[in-house]
């Protein structure tokens, strides 16, 4: 082996793992930029980018169903007695939703301070438009009847079968949530007869960690295919444009990333941020190459038991709920979003419009699977609950929105994801169920990726 490669190969053996997937992100992004899409068409280079982004991700997402349902009956069941679970569960709730009213105050008044809107319409292109309506149509149809959507969530016979008008991915995992959740309780209710369901779930929840250590060997892969497809595939050329939008909204995410959290950390924990951001940082740079809380829950997981010393009984039960369920990233982007294209639209906005859009911002969020693009799809809720838009315009709207919305995916991701692991690490804090020497002590930390 020449020189140069030996050279290469031992620095790539040397530098820490989770190095290597931050390479892999920075990587695909040149790599994206190097190579875009030709006259919009992928090349077999971009083919097999895909393929090996859509292998990892799948592998991934394989696991998820078993983790959070043997994490959250585990979850429950060691929480025991009602008292405690109710305690940890109206805390979570509680942080969740103080953190998403934080997320949604920020981005409003960034959008109302800075204004990104105004006079962007005339950038709208009315042909593509035209060929977005089909898909909004459907988004509509879906999102904007609220009793319908209540009623969506609500598991039924797990053998009937799926109605295809519903949303999907999205509806599937609240309903399991919730179904787990009832099982969980009755489990936890039934005393010592529990012992063999438990431990069999106990079983499958160390075999899914297991199986997540082997994906994660192909972790560096397939975040760089990932990244590298979707840059190669968007862009930035879109953001010249609407730069003022996207920066709008990356500085909302930065001051919930660096001044929210810390501020929450500091107030109600013994914890240094510092130390818990460093715990988890895999889980952050897998947040931002798959744009998935669902498919980033394992390592999340794993960052949060093996290295910030969260018990288990908490990270089971909080992280699984978070990754459904709280979106604070993407409350943040959905109130931005909509006030820009409000402002598009010359749509004055009255005080009791922009604490709608709040309000519906905060539930849509929550309605908003852990997956790419599921924030742009609920956000068609605000829209019609909110905004009263004609169809067309909601339509050319979402042109607007749609065109780079993979890379705000991205980093919304990586701030719904932290502040899962935010809240577990103050709760566990409180009670009494956290390894403060293994957090601060990073020395003996396992490799996670
Ligand atoms: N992709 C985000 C997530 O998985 C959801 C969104 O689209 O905002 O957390």
């Amino acid at each position: 082996m020449k020189l140069h490669w030996q050279i290469l190969v031992a620095i790539g053996l040397g530098i820490k793992r989770n190095w290597h997937i931050f390479l892999a992100l920075i990587g695909g992004v040149i790599v994206g930029l190097l190579f875009p899409f030709q006259q919009g068409d992928s090349t077999s280079f971009h083919d097999a980018l895909y393929f090996a982004g859509q292998a990892f991700i799948k592998l991934i997402q394989m696991i998820v169903v078993p983790l959070v349902v043997s994490a959250i009956i585990i979850g429950i069941a060691s929480l025991g007695d009602s008292r405690q679970l109710g305690k940890i569960g109206i805390k979570m709730v509680g942080y969740y939703l103080l953190i998403t009213v934080i997320a949604v105050i920020i981005g409003i008044t960034l959008a109302l301070v800075t204004s990104p809107g105004k006079g962007i319409k005339h950038k709208i292109d009315v042909q593509q438009s035209n060929l977005a309506q089909e898909k909004v149509e459907m988004i509509k149809e879906n999102t904007s009847n609220i009793p319908g959507l209540i009623l969506n969530m609500i598991p039924g016979s797990p053998l009937a079968e799926e109605d295809s008008s519903q949303n999907g991915m999205e509806t599937t995992m609240v309903q399991i949530l919730l179904a787990v959740i009832i099982f969980g309780a009755a489990f936890a209710s039934i005393g010592e007869v529990n012992r063999p369901v438990v431990a069999f779930f106990e079983s499958v929840f160390a075999a899914t960690m297991k199986v997540t250590d082997w994906i994660m060997v192909i972790a560096t892969p397939g975040i760089f295919s990932l990244t590298a497809y979707t840059v190669a595939k968007t862009g930035l050329g879109t953001i010249k444009e609407l730069w003022v939008y996207a920066s709008v909204i990356l500085l909302g995410l930065a001051l919930q990333f660096f001044v929210t959290y810390p501020l929450v950390i500091k107030l109600f924990s013994k914890i240094k941020f510092t130390s818990l951001y460093q715990a988890i940082t895999e889980a952050m740079m897998v947040a931002f190459g798959t744009a998935s809380s669902s498919a980033t829950l394992p390592v999340t997981i794993a960052c949060c038991e093996r290295r910030a010393g969260i018990s288990s009984k908490v990270c089971s039960f909080v992280l699984p709920l978070g990754a459904t369920m709280n979106m604070d990233g993407t409350a943040l982007f959905q109130s931005i979003a909509v006030i820009f294209i409000a402002q598009a639209y010359d749509i004055t906005l009255s005080p009791l419009l922009i604490v709608l859009i709040g309000i519906f911002a905060i539930i849509a969020s929550s309605t908003s699977a852990g997956i790419p693009s599921a924030g742009v799809i609920t956000m068609a809720l605000i829209l019609q609950g909110s905004l009263k838009l004609s169809f067309e315009e909601v339509g050319q709207a979402y042109i607007l929105v749609f065109a780079f919305d993979r890379l705000v995916d991205m980093f919304r991701t990586v701030v719904n994801v932290t502040s899962d692991a935010v809240v577990a690490a103050v709760i566990a804090s409180n009670e009494n169920e956290l390894d403060q020497e293994l957090l601060e002590n990073n020395e003996v930390w396992k490799e996670v990726v």
